[in-house]
């Protein structure tokens, strides 16, 4: 799923400290900055979603938290 990365998003996130990137995903291998499935991660990383980034971040079906 695509997001709006407006003001509005990004003071959604602050508020209620939401998890979606894989960063904060069980998934994520901090080492390699990749993803244990094997997926393309750009998209769903946490920078993705800062206003600005020239990716559009999309939210990842296989997110676990950690
Ligand atoms: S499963 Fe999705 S959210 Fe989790 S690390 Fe892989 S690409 Fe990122």
């Amino acid at each position: 799923m695509r997001s709006v990365k407006d003001a509005a998003f990004g003071d959604d996130v602050r508020r209620w400290a939401l998890r979606h990137a894989c960063e904060d995903c069980v998934f994520f291998v901090d080492e390699r900055a990749a993803c244990a499935n094997g997926y393309p991660n750009a998209m769903h990383r946490a920078a993705a979603f800062e206003p600005g980034s020239q990716v559009d971040g999309t939210f990842c079906k296989e997110f676990e938290l950690r």
